[in-house]
């Protein structure tokens, strides 16, 4: 095989399809697919990766591989193969698919060094390759290049005696940690104690623990241990008695936390009856989706845990997906507490350095589970028994950037590869998912009731008109503030949530929660500030701003925002004596603050914990007993067809945080909207019926899951261009569908204009449309090879924010 197909790291369309290059003779045995690859490309030396290796081509002048950039393929087949399916799918290109699959530190061009593995000797080496590790045990691999010794040490890295670190420039450095050990037989040693000199009582001491104890040691504990000094033991280092080696300690960010191990819990017969047709597919390597539906507290995590414990004891291995923000401490405990050190954990909190050591334990097979967030999918396990998605409702599953990929869609695709099952746990499923359970796509599992058998807690929602109505103008209710006083005394906690994303202003009558709709989507018009209308961002409808209520003629009629400083301002009035922690975007800036508040609260230095979306996951706290929901409307009223399972799902959830433990809990939801069922249905947690209500809409407006959708956004400097480009677009569109799909635009995004660019939408709704991708494809081609237009446009299929 001497030729290369190699994808480029030049993300544009004319580059987006393979290259072949002829593979120099000195490279031939080494470069693999799935390696990257330095190649010339026009007047440059840009980096690509092998997708395959062949033996002839149709293009004649080939051009060589300049160099391999590993010496160990960092895609495996599988993933080479997911990556053409996420282009296929997401219509993003080759490249992008590719570096969205790699830990940040592959993706720059770093420096990089090849090193012996821990524990390995020198001696472990073929003889030619001793003296260019000889000084400290590292290569650079610049040399490694020019001394033309690439194919040996990749034949030493595949026995894992050899491996390839990248110097990540930041703070956290690589921790290193001098090991001592002996270097000759326990017989040689106990010799060497009888050649000393009498008075070498210090070095004695030393040679007779490792007669003792035959294994390597830190010096620092050594040293600590024997009470004696690090010279001592240097003395025998150089008689070659001991050997001294640098161990790399991985830069764990739990390693100071200590975890107690737990033990498989005796399932109860709800989670046996649920768990059991999971591991029946486990163990007969069978691919089946499952949803597992059950209330928090309902056992869902320990039925993860021990299916896990099967697919480990198959000798195969787990991704667990966790939204970002539910990835704490806590719920990594239980994954470390449960099988230790075979977790690597995968999070944004993490530097690129700390990323990096996760995913090389991946890539060396050290661990068996990853837990982690959205990117965690990608974990290049060789063995997959099953993936499992937590709170698989979750919108920050989905990448609202090229690749466009939803990691459940992901993970089925790995799954069906692997032949294993997929676990999507809920206690609010989103609402494709239960349609598919219910058609039997998907398998349902139920947990119907909590572990420790409490109730759910006590919902009250509180019309907020009728507070405005008996003059009351504050923020808090009157229950709500007689609450919040009430468990200041009693020395209990309460969780305070702002629904903040609800930040796009639309316009509501505080009197009658009158919200104006567009008439033909059912979607809340938008308000514009510097043109004074309401609009509707998918079909463009357009109206004025009422000036007085249309349907009670309240002058109180106006557009809404409130933020969490300017609540906890309110409550230094109304409530001096509150000590509380505000958690939003601006006070948990800063690497482990999130932590460290969270900490605080539980430590019971504060009485009120007030945050947005952040605190509506998995606070499991004891001492929680009221939680306060300020406004549950300003979520409902974004121009979303999700806003009002999004908002379901978001009080459902922060409903869940009270009364967890002994203490029952109380749970006031603020609202104008009271009769809205997404939010009487939250007060009663049922998510059946809502579930009912919400299909019959999404069902007449021609939403998911009836419909899929794809949007295509246009932007441009100047609006006559976007206009007219998305109008051109549009019709094409229309022509290329069958009559059933439903074409909406041109019309203006949610938001206009970013950056100077105005920006317009086509919104496609459709059923079965054998036609579309390649539709979509030519769309992108004709403006991607237009660049110089300036005409920018994005396609998202199955979008999750439309705007
Ligand atoms: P979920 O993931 O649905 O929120 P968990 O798995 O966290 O539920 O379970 C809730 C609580 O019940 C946890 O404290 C857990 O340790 C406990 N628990 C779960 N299963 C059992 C069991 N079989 N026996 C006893 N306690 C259990
Ligand atoms: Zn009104
Ligand atoms: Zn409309």
């Amino acid at each position: 095989m001497e030729i290369a197909s190699v994808i480029v790291d030049v993300p544009a369309k004319q580059t987006d399809r393979v290259f072949d290059y002829l593979i120099p003779g000195k490279w031939r045995d080494t470069i693999q697919p799935g390696m990257r690859v330095i190649v010339p490309f026009g007047p440059r030396n840009i980096q690509g990766f092998v997708i395959e290796l062949k033996k002839e081509s149709e293009v004649k002048q080939l051009r060589e591989i300049i160099e391999p950039m590993d010496l160990e393929p960092v895609l495996n087949h599988e993933l080479l193969a997911l990556g053409s399916w996420l282009t296929e799918h997401t219509l993003c290109f080759k490249i992008v698919a590719y570096q969205a699959m790699l830990p940040a530190a592959l993706k720059a061009k770093y420096e990089k060094i090849v090193k012996l593995a821990p524990g390995i000797e020198i001696s472990a080496l073929p003889l030619s390759l001793h003296s260019f590790f000889a000084k400290n045990g590292k290569l650079d691999w610049q040399d490694a290049l020019k001394n033309g010794i690439v194919s040996l040490l990749q034949k030493e890295t595949a026995k894992g005696h050899l491996e390839v670190l990248y110097i990540v420039k930041e703070k956290v450095r690589k921790k290193q940690r001098k090991y001592i050990r002996p270097l000759v037989s326990q017989a040689v040693l106990t010799e060497e104690i009888g050649k000393l000199p009498v008075n070498a009582e210090k070095q004695k001491q030393v040679i007779s623990y490792f007669v003792e104890h035959f294994a390597p040691i830190e010096m620092r504990q050594l040293v600590a241990e024997l009470n004696t000094t690090a010279s001592t033991i240097k003395a025998l280092v150089g008689k070659r008695i001991l050997g001294e080696e640098e161990v790399e300690v991985y830069r764990d960010p739990y390693e100071h936390r200590r975890f107690e191990r737990t033990k498989p819990l005796p399932l109860t017969k709800e989670q046996q009856t649920a768990i059991e047709p999971i591991l029946n597919t486990v163990e007969r390597n069978l691919h089946e989706v499952f949803l597992l539906y059950g209330v928090t507290g309902s056992g869902k995590t320990e039925i993860y845990l021990q299916s896990i414990q099967e697919v480990i004891e198959k000798g195969q291995e787990a991704i667990v997906l966790v939204p970002e923000i539910a990835l704490t401490p806590q719920m990594v405990n239980r994954f470390k507490g449960r099988f230790g050190d075979l977790v690597a954990v995968l999070h944004s909190g993490l530097s690129a350095g700390e990323k990096y050591d996760e995913w090389r334990k991946i890539h060396r097979k050290e661990v068996k589970v990853v837990v982690g967030a959205r990117s965690a999918i990608f974990a290049p396990f060789e063995n997959l028994g099953i993936i499992i998605i937590d709170e698989e409702h979750e919108t920050s599953y989905k990448q609202e950037e090229m690749p466009r990929y939803h990691a459940r869609d992901v993970a089925i695709e790995r799954a069906k590869t692997y032949s294993c099952p997929v676990v999507l746990g809920s206690a609010t499923p989103s609402l494709e998912t239960f349609a598919r359970a219910q058609k039997k796509v998907y398998h349902l599992l139920t947990l119907p009731i909590r572990m420790n058998n409490q109730p759910l807690p006590a919902v009250e929602i509180i019309d907020m008109r009728e507070e405005l109505r008996d003059g009351n103008r504050s923020m808090f209710s009157r229950k709500l503030f007689e609450m919040l006083k009430d468990r200041i005394e009693k020395k209990q906690q309460t969780v305070l949530f702002l629904n903040k994303r609800g930040h796009s202003s639309f316009v509501m009558c505080r009197d009658c929660g009158y919200v104006m709709n567009c008439p033909n989507c059912d979607i809340s018009l938008t308000y514009h500030r510097v043109n004074e209308q309401m609009k509707c961002h998918y079909c463009g409808y357009e109206s004025f701003v009422p000036k007085v209520c249309p349907e009670c003629t309240s002058e109180y009629i106006r557009y809404f925002g409130t933020g969490t400083q300017k609540v906890e301002d309110e409550l230094g009035k109304i409530l001096p004596e509150a000590r509380v922690i505000r958690m939003d975007v601006d006070t948990t800036g800063r690497k482990g603050s999130h932590e460290r508040l969270l900490k605080d609260f539980l430590d019971g230095k504060a009485d009120i914990l007030l945050g947005t979306q952040m605190i509506a996951k998995g606070l499991d706290f004891p001492n929680i007993t009221l939680v306060g929901v300020l406004s549950a409307d300003t979520m409902l009223h974004l121009p979303d067809f999700r806003s009002s399972e999004k908002t379901f799902q978001l009080l459902t959830q922060v409903s869940g945080r009270a009364g967890r433990h002994q203490l029952p809990g109380e749970v006031i939801i603020q609202t104008y909207t009271p009769e809205h069922y997404s939010v009487e249905l939250a007060g009663t947690q049922d998510y059946d019926l809502f579930y009912q209500q919400e299909m019959l809409s999404r069902k007449m407006h021609h939403y998911p899951p009836f419909y899929f959708l794809s949007l295509i956004t246009v932007s441009h400097e100047q609006l006559l261009a976007v206009v007219t480009a998305t109008e051109k677009i549009t019709n094409y569109v229309q022509s290329r569908l069958s009559p059933e799909a439903v074409v909406l635009g041109p019309a203006a995004s949610p938001i206009p204009r970013i950056n100077n660019r105005y920006r317009y939408q086509c919104l496609i709704k459709y059923k079965r449309e054998p036609n579309l991708t390649t539709t979509l494809k030519t769309i992108l081609d004709q403006y991607q090879k237009d660049a110089k237009s300036g005409l920018q446009v994005s396609i998202d299929v199955n979008p999750f924010i439309l705007m």
